[in-house]
């Protein structure tokens, strides 16, 4: 028992009566260590502490100057672990080190700015239409429920539990039983940052098992949602039973366009930078490229030949480009799933297999992959691959572009690269996405709303939005008469 990483609730380890688990090192395959499991019981334990602590008027009557500076220390905190940090997410998920150090500080941010907001968001004095005062303030919704996804906790837990305490809430976090630890780490570092016990409670576990019992928990108000639209809909499902809020954050398959008065040399290092980092396994990668008919064949000529010259390496070898994939049951679905569109007659123009490198052997390695020859119909075109797999598609003008790019289930991101800003600005109104980007891709911002359209996902985090996505408005009155 004592070599399993436990979980934490109210400030306290426990071991759980749920399923343990191992989380392995995808880069490996070594066992990082085995991890406890929340039942249902535990998760109930850790949703009524959760409601205890945050219905303490110590946290609920907390004025915001002195949340926001326990936000700070937090930050604080992350910032001095941030190596080690960086490093657990990266041998939980393989993502290369240089990414997961800009994650830890991109955490230590985010716990920054929700500080910041705390102590200046309003309430509102509404215009009166009668002898009243009508005043609009923000409650917390009481206990949220954070589940996220292994691509990169570091960032979005923090995204999620920085603006859901700074917003008076207690939360529950689930991270993904890929990547554990990271969520453990920094929930200890808030303890000692003076995070009151019970406000930040960590359940780990299986998502069927664990984030099923949390997301039925009758307590659980808001369920903010980072991970695929299939389980973000069931979620969606769950919740409506007893009209419990959500904010999804979910699938893509953006489009990203290259129109033929672009500077093409930073048009390709943008479509690679978009695609590739992360082993393309990011929710806003632009998996799929538009290129203008008139230069489809030399621009797409150029992207196979640096595609084959990036280097697929371990996550902390300095001059690695690709990574492994986070899990070997992704890998191989990922391999599936090229399979699938060489079926459906696509032509591999580049990678397509894992590499034949004997010391790569042992990890989730897979090359980056670009197919040609299918239209956006095709399946791989339709659905998320979320590894590093780019359709190359031709686009006539205007009007076939947006309906090709617009031609998904999903919302969630776009690009365009071109030398005309009345095209760009009539393209990005017209796209359906949750952020356009306009001659770069992939740019983040703790500053600016970040969320989805259409099965995208539906709320948003970061940003003004993203504090008020873990409130709901409530209207006062006061007659004057
Ligand atoms: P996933 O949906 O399989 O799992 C996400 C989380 O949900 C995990 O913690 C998992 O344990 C949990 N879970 C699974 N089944 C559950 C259930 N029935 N009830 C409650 N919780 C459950 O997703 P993943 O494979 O971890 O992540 C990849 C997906 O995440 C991709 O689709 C990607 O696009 C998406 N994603 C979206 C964003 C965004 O901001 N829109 C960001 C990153 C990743």
């Amino acid at each position: 028992m004592t070599d399993i990483q436990p979980f934490l609730i109210g400030g306290a380890w426990a071991h759980g009566e749920g399923t343990p688990f191992d989380s392995l090192n995808p880069a490996t395959g070594d066992i990082n260590g085995t991890i406890a499991g929340a039942s249902a019981a535990d998760v109930d334990r850790a949703v009524r502490t959760a409601k205890a602590a945050q219905a303490d008027p110590a946290w609920r009557d907390m004025l915001p100057h002195r949340r926001a500076a326990i936000l700070r220390r937090i930050a604080d905190r992350i910032e001095s672990d941030a190596e080690s940090l960086a490093r657990r997410q990266m041998r939980e998920n393989g993502k290369r080190l240089a990414e997961c150090r800009e994650q830890a500080a991109g955490a230590a941010a985010a716990y920054r700015y929700f500080a910041g907001l705390c102590e200046v968001m309003p309430s509102e004095v509404a215009p009166s239409r009668g002898p009243h005062l009508s005043m609009v303030v923000y409650e917390p919704y009481g206990v949220v429920a954070a589940i996220t996804p292994w691509n990169s906790p570091l960032t979005l837990e923090a995204q999620k539990v920085a603006a859901a305490l700074a917003a008076g809430n207690a939360v529950v976090l689930k991270p993904s039983e890929f990547t554990p630890t990271p969520a453990l780490r920094v929930a200890e570092l808030a303890l000692e940052a003076g995070l009151p016990p019970g406000i930040l409670n960590v359940v780990t576990g299986l998502g069927g098992e664990t984030g099923a019992a949390l997301v039925a928990h009758p307590d659980v108000r808001l369920i903010s949602f980072t991970g695929g639209t299939a389980t973000g809909k069931a979620i969606a499902r769950e919740a409506a039973g007893r009209m419990a809020a959500v904010a999804l954050e979910l699938g893509g398959k953006s489009p990203h366009i290259v129109c033929a008065d672009a500077d093409l040399d930073k048009a390709l290092d943008g479509v690679l930078h978009g695609m590739f980092t992360s082993s393309g396994q990011s929710c806003i990668a632009g998996s799929r490229l538009f290129v203008e008919r008139a230069i489809f064949d030399g621009f797409v000529a150029r992207l196979v030949a640096r595609t084959r010259a990036l280097k697929v390496g371990a996550p902390d070898a300095p001059d690695t480009d690709v990574a492994p994939l986070s899990s070997f049951i992704h890998r191989d679905k990922v391999a599936s799933m090229v399979e699938m569109a060489r079926a459906d007659g696509a032509q591999v123009l580049a990678g397509g297999t894992r590499p034949d490198d004997a010391g790569l052997a042992k990890g989730a390695y897979f090359l980056p992959t670009i197919l040609g020859g299918l239209d956006n119909t095709a399946r791989i075109c339709q659905l998320e691959v979320f590894g590093p797999v780019l359709c190359v598609l031709p686009f006539d003008d205007e009007p076939d572009l947006v309906a090709q790019a617009n031609g998904t289930a999903f919302g969630l991101a776009a690009g365009i690269w071109t030398g005309s800003m009345p095209k760009a600005w009539r393209l990005a109104r017209a796209l359906e996405a949750g952020t356009v980007w306009i001659n770069t891709y992939k740019e983040l911002s703790v500053s600016v709303p970040f969320g989805g359209v259409k099965e995208s996902g539906s709320g948003r985090e970061k940003g003004f939005w993203g504090l008020r996505t873990y409130q709901e408005p409530k209207t006062v009155m006061w007659g004057l008469a």
